[in-house]
């Protein structure tokens, strides 16, 4: 499968569609998910061109990769969720068809501000 240059969150990265902005560096950018599931529901993609987790573990670089972890860290302190100055959160991402993914650029959800619940239905 090759990367859909016409996805969502390419659209959201290219400027062409807008989003509610949380935090952005040169690796990654972070808005708040449209359709909240829980009280705070903040979306972080990378900045390259990766459909899921399994294309950029064997494709990005290892600065991208830092960059991504790192980035996540920055979302959850600027929400306040981070351990040192809330109570936590959840990551989760998606990958294709039996992870539910339905936008194909590997994102990360980042639930919180309330207790989360069970990991899986
Ligand atoms: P997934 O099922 O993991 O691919 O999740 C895709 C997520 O993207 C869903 O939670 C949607 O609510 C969210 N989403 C779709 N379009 C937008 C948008 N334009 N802005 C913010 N979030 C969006």
């Amino acid at each position: 499968m090759n990367y859909d240059d016409n996805n969502i969150f390419a659209k959201i990265l290219n400027g062409k569609i807008p989003c509610n902005k949380i935090y952005e560096d040169n690796f990654v950018l972070s808005f708040y998910d449209i359709n909240p599931q829980k009280k705070i529901h903040a979306l972080v993609i990378p900045k390259g061109k990766y459909i899921d987790l399994d294309d950029f573990s064997l494709n990005a670089s290892p600065e991208e990769m830092v960059g991504l972890i790192k980035g996540i860290n920055k979302v959850a302190k600027k929400l306040n969720v981070s351990t040192d100055l809330g109570r936590g959160y959840r990551v989760l991402s998606n990958i294709s068809d039996h992870g539910g993914q339905e936008v194909p650029h590997l994102h990360f959800h980042l639930f919180g501000g309330e207790k989360i619940g069970r990991m899986v239905e």
